[in-house]
């Protein structure tokens, strides 16, 4: 049966990939995404996925985004609050207090409000699955990255609390943890880190490969692939769980 599918921060990178690949299991697709440009450029290169040029931290804006989708499909199957922005890089003492207050509102408010939405939805179907994006930064804390990693960590805290809330309800929450993914945004977050430690930005590439087991980056596909997995019926028990899909983190110093 077609899933109904909403994905924030779905126009580019992880998010986009996880929509075309629903999208081609033959389920209904939505995503939102602040970047109009990104937006225009991914809905023409899929004119099957319905894409809306929405501001997760936009109280208003999101929730006039998820009512259309209400009113249209009734509700949602899967809903994952994937929209994140990777924050300021360097020591906190050199942090501009703005840029630490636009990362944790991007990463969390966006997680709140499309929670509270899915949440509602799901739990008066008795049914569903919450997806949130975390990132090993949530798991290990990230020098340099402080405003992400305590945000990625809040989300691993959200995710744990509404697993226990709607559980009862029949509805699953997890999170994903990807480690560093191939891609245009880890291309600027090197650029960014190299900057503010004085690094070779190939340096840090390498750094983020040794610091795993398996000495790799990984794909936008990798998460995807994990994300269906628990969208499939396998996955019928899994819930509560921040799963790691980053070749195994040994340590995060980069
Ligand atoms: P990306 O930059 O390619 O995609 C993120 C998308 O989110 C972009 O299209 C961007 O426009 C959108 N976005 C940013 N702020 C937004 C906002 N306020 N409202 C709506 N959309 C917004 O990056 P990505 O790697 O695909 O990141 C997706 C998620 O994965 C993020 O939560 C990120 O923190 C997380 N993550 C990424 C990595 C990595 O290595 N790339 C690792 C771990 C976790």
């Amino acid at each position: 049966m077609s899933r109904r599918v909403v994905i924030t921060g779905g126009a580019s990178g992880i998010g986009a990939r996880m929509a075309e690949r629903f999208a081609a299991e033959g389920d209904r697709v939505a995503v939102c995404d602040a970047d109009a440009t990104a937006v225009a450029g991914f809905a023409a290169a899929n004119p099957g996925i319905r894409a809306e040029a929405v501001d997760v931290r936009d109280e208003a804006a999101m929730d006039a985004f998820l009512a259309r989708i209400e009113a249209d499909w009734g509700g949602a199957d899967v809903v994952c609050a994937n929209a994140g922005t990777g924050g300021p890089a360097g020591r906190i003492e050199t942090l501009a207090f703005q840029d630490w207050r636009d990362c944790i509102a991007v990463n969390l408010d966006g997680a709140y409000l499309t929670c509270r939405w899915a949440a509602r939805v799901m739990r008066a179907a008795g049914s569903g699955l919450i997806v949130l994006t975390s990132s090993t930064s949530g798991q290990w804390g990230h020098p340099n990255r402080s405003p992400y990693a305590a945000a990625k960590w809040g989300i691993i805290g959200l995710m744990k609390t509404l697993a226990m809330e709607l559980g009862p309800a029949g509805v699953r929450v997890n999170a994903i943890c990807p480690g560093a993914v191939e891609g245009p945004r880890m291309e600027r977050m090197l650029k960014n880190q190299a900057a503010a430690s004085g690094k070779d930005p190939e340096v840090i590439r390498r750094e983020y490969a040794s610091g795993t087991s398996l000495k790799t980056w990984v794909t936008a596909d990798d998460v995807a692939d994990t994300v269906l997995w628990l969208a499939s019926p396998g996955a019928s028990k899994i819930s509560g769980q921040a799963i790691a899909i980053d070749g195994h983190t040994e340590t995060n110093s980069a």
